[in-house]
């Protein structure tokens, strides 16, 4: 289990992969990380938030397995060991999220008829991998969690990060902001 001790650490793991691309969807993992964040931005997201979405995946970044991992059959838990890796630098404002990105998925597929029709077919495919659809039992649980509210919009802006070519604020553009919050 590969540990991030500073910023640099964060930054340099776009730098080695991020130019790979998403998982069967137009971007990079970089131009993904990017533009979920800059879409929490533009909805008013607080910084934790924002960071979030910066970081949600980087635990894509640590597995180092290939583009075809959910072809595979495997679920990879990358929400787990990017929240994981950055425990204890950042606060749980941005840890929740991160943690719980994937069950959001799995909430709104719940609570929202037409969320899985708008998903993406590899994000159909990995949503099977990771449980599918919450039960309403566990939908209520989710919603009791702290940051519930949180990963779901941290979610939204997830979906969204897909678009091939948007213009967005670099990654250095991000460093104060995960800079300020990082201990
Ligand atoms: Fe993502």
């Amino acid at each position: 289990m590969q540990t991030l001790s500073s910023v640099g650490d964060v930054f340099a793991l776009f730098a080695a992969g991020g130019s790979e691309s998403y998982f069967g969807e137009p971007v990079t993992q970089l131009e993904h990380a990017l533009q979920a964040a800059w879409f929490v931005e533009q909805h008013g997201g607080e910084n934790t938030l924002i960071a979030a979405a910066l970081l949600h995946d980087v635990g894509h970044l640590l597995h180092q397995e290939g583009e075809d991992i959910a072809d595979r059959g495997v679920d990879t838990r990358h929400e787990e060991m990017g929240a994981e890796a950055l425990a204890g630098h950042l606060p749980a404002a941005v840890l929740d999220p991160i943690h719980l990105h994937v069950a959001a998925k799995r909430y709104l597929c719940f609570a929202d008829r037409n969320y899985f029709d708008r998903l993406s077919p590899a994000s159909k495919q990995s949503l099977a991998l990771q449980g599918g659809p919450m039960t309403a039992t566990e939908a209520e649980a989710f919603l009791a969690l702290p940051h519930a509210r949180e990963a779901v919009t941290l979610r939204h802006a997830d979906d969204a990060a897909k678009v091939a070519e948007l213009a967005v604020p670099p990654l250095e553009s991000y460093r104060p902001l995960v800079e300020s919050i990082w201990r």
